[in-house]
């Protein structure tokens, strides 16, 4: 195979997209849908815009066959059709994300509402590409709700206005930066260099992140790169109150 029509292939299956299906897979009850099904033609071209935007093509690329049999495959973790003969094991990853959600719900209607709205957001962008996201620095952190839900939630982060809206906000009714954690003040400890450098952090739960949702200040939290790096480095992610009492 030439190595451009390699790089062509399908990318397999990511954590989010696989939230997504076990989503469908519950609300068809593990059954087969029909071959028109909307929910299926739904998904197939929410997750084949998002992979275009990524410079993926191919009339194979997450089709709605593509996507039955996806959750065709999920019945393999499904104590109902588990002991079924001629089911290949699943994934490593479809194992995580079925005991990560299957016996709740709510979450997982939750989440999937947030992904979904979080592609649309990035395939709506004029660049549509996840290029400049910090995705690799999450990689470590794997979210249980995905990597492009944490990849949004990181950009909300780093939105350049709200950042500095709320870097305003706290200077002028406290007078300074400091870390809500630990209480490190940047001035203090690099001087000039220091003056107006603070991470924000977002303080919303990501499956509550699903909707055209604003940011306002007061989901934002200022803290140190080192305190910011703590919440995230595992999940679930600490709150604020947390991080101080282990900080105590
Ligand atoms: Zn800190
Ligand atoms: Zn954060």
């Amino acid at each position: 195979m030439k190595s451009e029509e390699k790089s062509k292939r399908n990318p397999a299956w990511s954590r989010d997209e696989i939230i997504l299906a076990l989503d469908l897979y519950r609300q068809f009850e593990g059954g087969w849908p029909k071959g028109n099904d909307e929910k299926v033609i739904e998904l197939s071209q929410l997750l084949n815009q998002f992979w275009q935007g990524q410079g993926y093509v191919g009339h194979t690329l997450r089709n709605t066959n593509g996507i039955k049999m996806k959750l065709m495959n999920l019945r393999v973790h499904d104590p109902k059709y588990g002991h079924l003969a001629g089911l290949k094991a699943g994934s490593k990853l479809e194992a995580e994300v079925w005991n990560n959600f299957w016996n709740c719900p709510d979450y997982l209607i939750e989440t999937a509402a947030a992904i979904r709205s979080a592609i649309a957001s990035l395939s709506r962008d004029v660049s549509g590409k996840l290029d400049g996201l910090p995705i690799d620095e999450l990689e470590g952190a794997e979210a249980v709700e995905g990597r492009l839900l944490t990849a949004v939630h990181s950009r909300r982060e780093r939105s350049w206005e709200i950042v500095k809206n709320k870097k305003d906000d706290v200077l002028a009714k406290k007078g300074c930066l400091v870390c809500e954690a630990c209480g490190f003040d940047f001035v203090k400890r690099y001087g000039e260099r220091g003056v107006g450098f603070i991470e924000c952090h977002h303080i919303k739960p990501l499956a509550e992140l699903s909707g055209e949702i604003k940011t306002q200040l007061s989901d934002l939290a200022l803290l140190c790169a080192n305190c910011h790096r703590m919440i995230h480095a595992k999940r679930p992610w600490l709150t604020i109150e947390e991080l101080r009492r282990i900080l105590r």
